[in-house]
């Protein structure tokens, strides 16, 4: 499997106003292995996920991807560069298909790669392959969870940022999505910045952790040390 940082965080801090979501934080993100960001609600963990996708600014610090600094990248860079962000909502296209969602997300691929085909998608998620004609909102919310990761997959990321995707989701469907991202890991070298309520889930197909706490890191871990960890479990991970 391939090593090195695809995500190297130093100083990163994020004001809204007077509060400090994000406070000096700094941590690598492995290549091709899945890194879980856990901690409690208002953590600071979606301002994370917005603020290296260039969505909200970053009041100091630098995230680099290879020599770019995204911190100072505009967000409608971030696909060319081979980031791309799913954000908390599901938010597809209702009146569009399926097929129609998906190739949207191939107008912004990153640069130098070929089309990914539709068939791709519909091999990692079969049931979208069924309902690749019908409109978007029909599909229930696990399929609009596949469909918004396929539409990612769509423009070739080299690091997918992943915000919630188990919410509301039932157990089965929650493991179905998690085990594709492992395998997408493992196989392709996709590296993932997965954010979750759910740790003991994430931990389970996590090669790391990284736990948050008001804007700060409090841990920085292999995900096996930290699911073997009973005082950091129940402290900030609830289980
Ligand atoms: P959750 O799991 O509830 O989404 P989180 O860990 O993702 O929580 P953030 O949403 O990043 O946490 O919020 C971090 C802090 O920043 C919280 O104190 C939150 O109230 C505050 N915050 C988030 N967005 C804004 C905003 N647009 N304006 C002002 N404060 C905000």
């Amino acid at each position: 499997r391939e090593t090195g940082t695809a995500l190297d965080i130093r100083g990163l801090t994020t004001t809204y106003g007077a509060v400090r979501a994000l406070d000096d934080v700094s941590f690598a993100v492995p290549s091709g292995r899945i890194t879980a960001v856990l901690g409690a609600n208002g953590a600071g963990k979606t301002t994370l996920l917005r603020t290296i996708s260039g969505l909200v600014p970053a009041t100091s610090g630098t995230v680099a991807l290879g020599s770019h600094d995204l911190s100072r990248t505009p967000a409608e860079r971030m696909p060319g560069l081979g980031l791309a962000h799913v954000p908390e909502g599901r938010g597809v296209i209702t009146e569009m298909t399926v097929e129609e969602n998906l190739r949207l997300g191939g107008l912004g691929r990153r640069t130098g790669t070929e089309p990914v085909p539709l068939e791709r998608v519909f091999d990692l998620f079969q049931v979208l392959g069924e309902r690749r004609h019908g409109v978007a909102h029909q599909l229930s919310g696990g399929e609009r969870q596949m469909l918004v990761i396929g539409r990612a997959l769509m423009a070739s990321p080299t690091v997918l940022l992943l915000d919630e995707p188990s919410l509301g989701l039932a157990p089965r469907i929650v493991a179905q999505i998690l085990d594709l991202l492992g395998g997408l890991a493992r196989d392709e070298g996709l590296t993932v910045l997965l954010v979750e309520q759910n740790a003991r889930s994430a931990l389970s197909v996590a090669d790391r952790g990284v736990v948050l706490s008001l804007g700060r890191v409090v841990a920085d871990e292999s995900a096996a040390t930290l699911a073997g960890d009973d005082q950091l479990r129940h402290a900030y991970l609830g289980f």
